[in-house]
């Protein structure tokens, strides 16, 4: 097959003492999401969605939370280690679309650093990075301010 679509989902409750940290950008917040590593739950779907582009299980497969190693890991290093699956299997980026689903706080100001340090983590260009912000309309646990999801999608390509 020369084109391959991938999803992720990921969703983190929200811990006080924490830094927000998304697509590996620091977010100036009163809160920061809670996980076993830097909780960086953007990196993460979109880890998953290399991963499930080829059918290589997940990011918990690869990289386990009961893992000591990966206690406060840096999500970039996952995020890295996909994508060099993605090579090895012989293929490239085509495009990453992911939305953020989170009530606070607002993300827009920070979205073109976050696209640009995907798309330098990746070596890709700007345009084949979409990321989405959205709120939950104050339903559900994210509109109570519980926690935060992310959706994303990605397309790869056979080298040519
Ligand atoms: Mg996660």
């Amino acid at each position: 097959m020369d084109i391959r679509v991938g999803f992720g989902y990921d969703v983190h409750r929200w811990s006080a003492d924490r830094p927000l940290i998304l697509g590996g950008i620091t977010i100036a917040h009163e809160m920061g999401l809670y996980g076993h590593s830097d909780a960086d739950i953007l990196l993460h779907a979109i880890t998953d969605a290399l991963l499930g582009a080829l059918a290589l299980g997940d990011i918990g497969t690869h990289f386990p939370d009961t893992d000591p190693t990966y206690r406060g890991a840096d999500s970039v290093y996952f995020l890295t280690k996909a994508y060099e699956l993605v090579g090895h299997e012989g293929y490239n980026l085509g495009n990453i679309d992911a939305t953020i689903v989170m009530e606070r706080p607002k993300l827009l100001p920070f979205i073109p650093s976050i696209r640009g340090r995907i798309a330098s983590i990746l070596s890709v260009e700007l345009d084949q990075i979409s990321i989405k912000a959205t709120t939950s309309e104050r339903m559900g646990f994210i509109g109570r301010d519980e926690g935060a999801a992310v959706m994303a999608t990605v397309l790869i390509k056979k080298n040519i």
